[in-house]
């Protein structure tokens, strides 16, 4: 094995003649937290959807810890290990943190343990465990109704991690939370980076500053260039196609 997590080869997706991605080449080590960024329309979400088997590739190869993952469904690919968040949290409204991330990892077992499973204590270990990650202990047993949109946020991002998933796709976390929640967000990142590999789509440069390590730059479905922070914004194509579009936008969206 390569030590790599994820290796892309010439992936290209159509739709209907139009190329969301284009001979895309990427790939990503094991244990490494890679931010992807690009204006909209770049395709990062396209991109993540092949990732998960959601869309499948018109040409090219995804190949996840080596394996080729062209054969695969969506579900299947998922239970290989590869964790999806989505833009906007997916969070049971009515039911409580705490019941929330027993369920995600309920949803890991075998089915004889989801049918006959009382939680286990090393379950209610790792729930406890997952609620002080993710900074909920105190709000654990009120109505995930009740919660901010970036306490949501960090809520669903929890029942990710459960799933034990080898792979975290996180898309576009900090979309419309306050500078203090988009924070705490990295901070779990940040966090979570230390045991995961994990993949993050984002459009806040703060937020992009802030949890960077190595930045792939996204354009037109291709990758543009890929670097650390400072290599990435100083290139003057990505300044053309999208820091320099950021500016006239204002903080948030390119
Ligand atoms: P990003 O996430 O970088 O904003 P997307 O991956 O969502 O970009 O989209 C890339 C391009 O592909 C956009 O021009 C979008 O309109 C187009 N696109 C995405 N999904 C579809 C689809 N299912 N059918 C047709 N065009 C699509
Ligand atoms: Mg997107």
């Amino acid at each position: 094995m390569s030590g790599k997590i994820l290796e892309i080869e010439n992936l290209t997706v159509s739709f209907d003649g139009f190329k969301a991605v284009n001979d895309l080449n990427f790939s990503m080590d094991e244990g490494e937290l890679r931010v992807v960024i690009g204006p909209n329309g770049a395709g990062k979400t396209t991109f993540m959807d092949v990732i998960t088997g959601k869309t499948k590739p018109t040409e090219g190869r995804v190949y996840f810890k080596g394996k080729n993952l062209r054969p695969y469904s969506e579900h299947q690919i998922a239970r290989l290990g590869i964790g999806r968040k989505f833009q906007t949290p997916r969070v049971f409204l009515k039911l409580t943190p705490r019941e929330n991330l027993e369920l995600s990892c309920a949803q890991k077992k075998n089915v004889l343990g989801a049918l006959f499973g009382q939680s286990s204590s090393a379950e209610r270990r790792t729930v406890a465990g997952l609620l002080e990650t993710i900074g909920l202990a105190p709000k654990a047993d009120i109505a995930a109704d009740l919660l901010s949109h970036g306490e949501k946020q960090r809520l669903e991002i929890g029942m990710l991690v459960a799933q034990s998933p080898d792979l975290l796709l996180v898309d576009e976390p900090v979309a419309g939370l306050t500078d203090e929640e988009t924070e705490k967000v990295g901070d779990l990142l940040l966090a979570l980076a230390e045991s995961h590999s994990i993949m993050v789509i984002e459009h806040d440069m703060e937020f992009v500053r802030q949890i960077a390590r190595t930045v792939t730059v996204l354009h037109q479905g291709s990758v543009l260039c890929e670097g650390n922070m400072d290599e990435v914004q100083n290139d003057p194509r990505v300044i053309e196609v999208y820091l320099g579009k950021q500016e006239e936008d204002g903080h948030q969206a390119a």
